[in-house]
């Protein structure tokens, strides 16, 4: 099924992200991951491209396919067009299709630091209109609740978020954020601008100092000082801290949920233990919410 009809048939939507090892580790490693996380019913689980500058799609499609075809779940597989050109997009469309996987996540990626051949698409609008047309495919996109970080001004992200939807994008998932507001200020200004596809809320639950600090570095994404006491208070207290990660991320959930936000990514980090928490929690809320649909 398309991820965008999966919007129209339920009230909140909710799935998982997670990563390809790295080429060094075998491909069966992320296997029990996969195993548990589907346990929990997401709606879909998304599969990230180019992970340990892995270029190639193969390990995407691999476990994308897995999490259709052996789980019965929704895939949605990542991919980046920054140095690829049509035949590469090609290639890789068809291998997903060929293995059942209905629903790409279109990027444009990071710009490489080192010298990089350019390839037929300079943005992720020009590969979703590509995608489009040629296709079939469920087509979702990135957006910035805070801006990207290569233009931080919200005119701007708004102006692309429309060329995104404009070429044919059904979907979004946003950048991970831990402060709500800015993601309410964003659909408003999108509802405002006409664009009315979901924008599905990404979360992130924190569950170590390193891995915030990442994250800051990363996406430039703002930190509340609730969230630093946290950090600060728990830092060398690594369970502490991952029961108060959660307990962060679970309200950030309720709270979105409860203000009608369309669905809930969760950045699982390939963590099972923390997304099972998570499911958990708000297994009555889903219920309840999808239920009355
Ligand atoms: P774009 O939408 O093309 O934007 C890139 C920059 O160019 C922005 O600053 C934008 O404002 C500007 N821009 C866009 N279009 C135009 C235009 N037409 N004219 C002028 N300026 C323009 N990266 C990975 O490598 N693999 C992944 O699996 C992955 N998954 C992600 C999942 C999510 C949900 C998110 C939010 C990000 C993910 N990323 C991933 C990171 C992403 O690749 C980077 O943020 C990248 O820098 C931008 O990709 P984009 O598709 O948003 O690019």
């Amino acid at each position: 099924m398309k991820i965008g009809k999966l919007f129209k048939e339920k009230k909140v939507v909710y799935s998982f992200e997670i990563f390809p090892p790295k080429l060094t580790s075998p491909i069966k490693t992320v296997f029990d991951t996969i195993d548990e996380l589907s346990s929990l019913a997401p709606d879909y689980i998304s599969v990230t491209y180019g992970a340990g500058g892995n270029l190639s799609n193969d390990r995407t499609t691999e476990l994308a396919s897995l999490v259709k075809n052996k789980y019965g779940i929704e895939s949605l597989a990542h991919l980046t067009c920054i140095s690829s050109t049509m035949e590469t997009i090609d290639t890789i469309v068809k291998g997903l299709r060929e293995n059942g996987v209905e629903n790409v996540l279109a990027l444009r990626g990071d710009v490489p630091v080192n010298q990089f051949t350019p390839g037929d698409f300079k943005y992720a609008n020009e590969l979703i209109g590509y995608l489009k047309h040629t296709s079939g495919m469920g087509i979702s996109a990135a957006c910035y609740p805070e801006g990207h970080t290569e233009n931080k001004d919200m005119k701007h992200e708004m102006e692309i978020l429309k060329l995104k939807a404009d070429a044919g994008a059904e979907h979004f998932t946003t950048q991970l954020f831990f402060d709500n507001n800015h993601y309410y200020e964003y659909v408003n200004k999108a509802k405002q601008k006409n664009i009315n596809i979901p924008i599905q809320a990404g979360i992130m639950p924190v569950t170590n100092k390193k891995q915030i600090e990442r994250t800051i570095n990363m996406c430039g994404t703002a930190i509340p000082k609730k969230f630093l006491r946290i950090m600060d208070r728990y830092e060398h207290d690594p369970v502490a801290l991952r029961e108060a990660g959660i307990a962060f991320a679970l309200d950030q959930i309720v709270d979105l949920i409860s203000s009608g936000a369309p669905g809930v990514h969760l950045y699982t980090m390939n963590n099972p233990y923390v997304a099972k928490k998570i499911t958990e929690n708000i297994g009555s809320i889903r219920t309840a919410l999808n239920e009355a649909v």
